[in-house]
This record gives C-alpha cells, sequence and structure tokens, in this order.
C-alpha cells in the first residue's frame, strides 16, 4: 500500500514532520479515500472536507514557522457520532439528535484539535451505541470492508472500517460492552478500551455513565498507542476521571515492538472465553498466536473466571437500567427532535410521548423499557440490584486472575463478521456477540483487540488482551510484541490484503 491514505499515522507523522508531505496533502488524500470508497461502505455520517483542510493548513502554517508541534500533528482522525464536536452535526446514530449542532467540544476532541489533528467527520454507529453491527443506525448501516455484505461490528462499526477502508488512519470510539473491540476484531483492526475513567467522559452521549469509555481505533498497536496518548489524562469536568496523569502508552509499544522477548511474562488464558460457542476458525487463529507468544517466552496457563458465565445477563440488566435514566432527557423539550401530538391537545406529556415514539429506534425501545422495569420499586432488587453483585463478582474472578497472571487473553469475538441482516431482528444473537468483550467493561479494566489472522472463511479474527485497571500500557507492549511476531510470521500486515473496496481506489 504506496500511497498516502496506506501510510499507517506513525509513518505520516514522520513524514509530516520531515516536511516530505504537509498535512493539507495528507488530508487531501484521505478525503479523496473517502470519496471513492464512502458509497460502498458509509463509515460517515458527516464529512467535513472544509474544517479538516482549514485545520491541516493551520498546522502546515505553524510547521512552517518552525514552531514545535506535538508528534500527531497534521494526522487526520474520524470521531465516532457519540463524541460532540462544536459546529459539527452529533446524531449518536439517532433521529432524536438528527441535525444538532453542539454548542462545546467534548474534553477528547479539544485534546485532538489541541494535537493539530484534522477532524475528517463524524462516524457512523449503532443508535446512541446499542448493537454489535451499526445496523441500528437510523441513517443506515455501515458495510465491512473486508466484505461488504457483512457487519463492520457494533456500535462503532464506522470508526472501524473508516480505518480498515483507509479513510483514516486513525479513529475515536468508545466502548460501553465492547463497541471498540468487537468492531476492530470483525474488520482486521487494533482497539482499545481504556482503564475506566482514564479517558475523558466530559462531552460523550452517555449510553451507561459506569462503563462507558472512549479509546483509539487503529491499523496498528503503535498507532492506537499515539491516539490513546493525546486523548489520555485527568479531566476535572468529568467526575469519574481518575487523578494520575497517563503513562506514555507509545513508549511502551515502541519498546515491545523493539525487544519483543516475552520471557517472564505469564498469560492467563480465560477458561471461559473460548470453547464450544466460539467458531472453529476463530479458535485456531487465537491458539497461532497465543503459539507465538510462547515462541516469544511468555509462559502461558489456563486460568478460570468462574463468574463470567453470567457477565452477558449482567450486563444486559445494568446497560439498560442506566441507559434508560440517561436517555430520560430526550423529551422533545430540551434540545435535539421535538414532536408535537398530530391531534388533541399539546401538553408537556404528549410532546414527550409523541417525540420519543418517533425519535427513537426499535432498540432503545426495548433497552429503555427493560432498564425502566429492572429500576422499578417491585423489581428493583430481583434485577438491578442480582446484576451489581455478579458485577462485584466478576471483579473479584479478575483479582484472583491477576495474582497469578500479568495479562489475560481470549478471542474478541465468538465469530468472524456476519452478513447484514443475519441477527438484526434478534437481539438475543445480537448481544451474544459481546460475550468475550463486556466482562472488562464490568470491571473497569483496560482491553485491548488486534488482529489473529484470517478464519477460514477469509474474514478477520480478533485476539483480545486484557490488563488490570491502570496498566494499560502492559497492553501495548504486549500487543506490539505479539504484532511484531505476526508480522514475521505472516510476511507482513494482514490489513493489506483488503481486497473488496480496491476497486473504488
Ligand atoms: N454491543 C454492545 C451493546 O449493544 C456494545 C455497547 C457499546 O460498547 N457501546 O450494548
Amino acid at each position: 500500500m504506496s500511497e498516502v491514505f496506506g501510510l499507517t499515522a506513525a509513518d505520516l507523522a514522520h513524514r509530516l514532520g520531515a516536511g516530505e508531505i504537509s498535512s493539507v496533502e495528507a488530508t487531501q488524500a484521505h478525503l479523496d479515500r473517502i470519496a471513492a470508497v464512502e458509497e460502498e461502505i458509509h463509515a460517515f455520517l458527516n464529512v467535513n472536507t472544509d474544517e479538516a483542510l482549514a485545520a491541516a493548513a493551520d498546522v502546515d502554517a505553524r510547521r512552517g514557522r518552525g514552531e514545535d508541534l506535538p508528534e500527531l500533528a497534521g494526522v487526520p482522525v474520524a470521531v465516532k457520532d457519540l463524541v460532540v464536536t462544536r459546529g459539527q452535526v452529533t446524531t449518536a446514530g439517532s433521529r432524536m439528535l438528527q441535525g444538532w449542532v453542539p454548542p462545546y467540544d467534548a474534553t477528547i476532541v479539544q485534546k485532538l484539535r489541541a494535537a493539530g489533528m484534522p477532524i475528517l467527520g463524524k462516524t457512523n454507529m449503532d443508535e446512541f451505541a446499542m448493537g454489535s453491527s451499526t445496523e441500528h443506525s437510523a441513517f443506515g448501516p455501515t458495510r465491512n470492508p473486508w466484505d461488504t455484505s457483512r457487519i463492520p461490528g457494533g456500535s462503532g462499526g464506522g470508526s472501524a472500517a473508516a480505518v480498515a477502508a483507509f479513510q483514516a488512519p486513525l479513529a475515536v470510539g468508545t466502548d460501553t460492552g465492547g463497541s471498540i473491540r468487537q468492531p476492530a476484531a470483525v474488520t482486521g483492526t487494533v482497539g482499545v478500551k481504556p482503564t475506566y475513567g482514564s479517558v475523558s467522559r466530559y462531552g460523550l452521549v452517555a449510553l451507561a455513565s459506569s462503563l462507558d469509555q472512549a479509546g483509539p481505533c487503529a491499523r496498528t498497536v503503535l498507532d492506537a498507542a499515539l491516539l490513546h496518548d493525546v486523548i489520555a489524562g485527568h479531566d476535572p469536568l468529568d467526575a469519574t476521571s481518575l487523578p494520575e496523569p497517563a503513562q506514555p502508552y507509545a513508549d511502551a509499544a515502541r519498546a515491545g515492538a523493539a525487544n519483543a522477548d516475552l520471557t517472564g511474562l505469564r498469560v492467563g488464558v480465560v477458561r471461559e472465553l473460548g470453547g464450544e460457542g466460539y467458531h472453529q476458525g476463530v479458535r485456531d487463529r487465537f491458539t497461532e498466536s497465543l503459539d507465538l507468544l510462547v515462541a516469544a517466552g511468555a509462559e502461558v496457563v489456563e486460568v478460570s473466571c468462574p463468574h463470567f458465565d453470567a457477565a452477558l445477563a449482567a450486563y444486559y440488566l445494568i446497560l439498560p437500567s442506566e441507559a434508560s435514566s440517561n436517555l430520560a432527557r430526550f423529551d422533545g423539550m430540551r434540545y435535539g427532535l421535538r414532536v408535537e401530538p398530530s391531534e388533541g391537545p399539546v401538553t408537556a406529556e404528549r410532546v414527550m410521548a409523541a417525540t420519543r415514539g418517533a425519535g427513537f429506534g426499535a432498540e432503545a425501545k426495548r433497552r429503555i423499557i427493560l432498564g425502566t422495569y429492572a429500576l422499578s420499586a417491585g423489581h428493583y432488587d430481583a434485577y438491578y440490584g442480582s446484576a451489581q453483585k455478579v458485577r462485584t463478582l466478576i471483579q473479584r474472578d479478575f483479582a484472583a486472575a491477576f495474582e497469578q497472571v500479568d495479562v489475560l487473553v481470549s478471542p474478541t469475538t465468538p465469530t468472524t463478521a456476519f452478513r447484514l441482516g443475519e441477527k438484526v431482528d434478534d437481539p438475543m444473537a445480537m448481544y451474544l456477540n459481546d460475550v468475550a468483550t463486556i466482562p472488562a467493561n464490568l470491571a473497569g479494566i483496560p482491553a485491548m483487540s488486534l488482529p489473529s489472522g484470517l478464519a477460514e472463511d477469509d474474514l478477520p479474527a480478533g485476539f483480545q488482551i486484557l490488563a488490570p485497571a491502570r496498566a494499560d500500557a502492559s497492553l501495548y507492549r504486549v500487543g506490539a510484541a505479539l504484532e511484531a511476531h505476526q508480522l514475521s510470521a505472516w510476511g507482513g500486515p494482514l490489513i493489506d490484503r483488503i481486497r473488496s473496496v480496491e476497486a473504488g481506489a
């Protein structure tokens, strides 16, 4: 992949720094790529051509004046449409917010702007980040660049597809139950859910506040680390923000790639995240990457996390409960959509009902009803209360496991990308995609998905690495080392084998 849009963010940053290319050229190359393949992929809800080029020109001018610029200055980025951007429409994939222009920037957007990164546009997603396929977007699904008849994962399928289709070198995603990692797995890219509280949630449209976390989507481990370095850090505007400064993740990734010897590293394979429900191809690729870790000197043991079997059920009570409360703000009164009843009196309650009836899609309504029920006086203890207890047991499982090993590993998802339409009308089948990603959110720990190869259906499978809270740097060190061994085993980056969208290039 010799075109500008084929460069990694790290390479692009290097060329920008060396004056070999301007940010305007780099940004234009990605805008051209978007124009060429977007009709097929539909990764974006909104492309901000003028603003991206203006930001690029500004960086070029500052570089021309000899200013000392951040490492990623001039490297364009795409942002999930759950993240509010001042002056740019932010919809969260919902009719409820169609056309809404936020009056402020999320903290992470401020950080991207301060880093000199032109924002190419806002990426498609399942409505309010509820889903695993982007088919719940009010604006039509995104398609997987490896095979456009298949889903790109969700909810952040737009961010993952944009990166996989070379429309953007980097993208920001959010992960409440896997929405960064599951799309990364099925698009052959790298996605990281940081430690809860380490990246600001200020300015994210809230889904489930105790689980939501923004993070990087990229094509390489180092690129993910570079973006993670930009967006992480304490934020007084987020009450759950961790007080300590972020660690240098790119340094950890570079160290892992430079010295891929993993002697002394203890790796735990989670017994409950594997086995029968997982497709053979996904398991085979997982085992191969595990073998690479062993060959690199790591000691691999099996560990059991017995309560993980209840994680999915607990998550699908806790998430709807929090979502039903967070989504109460969409009432037709404050901002966003307002629908008046077609007949009869225009009372507040009737406007609210008409607005919510018209504005929310089926999955959002399903979860609001479920969450309201789980929180109701007569059922709170039986549902929400029990789910919170399970959450504590899962945290204890992780704590016990991390006494034995440094990192845990599993396949990221049970299957490769399924076909569009295959599961959209079957909520349970859709929810089961999240079985391996949800425990990390319930415990607040960091996790990464990186490619493990192509399964027998020629579609990418994902390898998940989990680390203790605040040990995000371990993900980058181990992930970069594994990636280095994979590259020599595979003879080059997997992502360069992407074929289906080349016709549009
Ligand atoms: N698939 C998960 C869900 O539908 C993902 C949520 C998320 O991470 N935003 O809840």
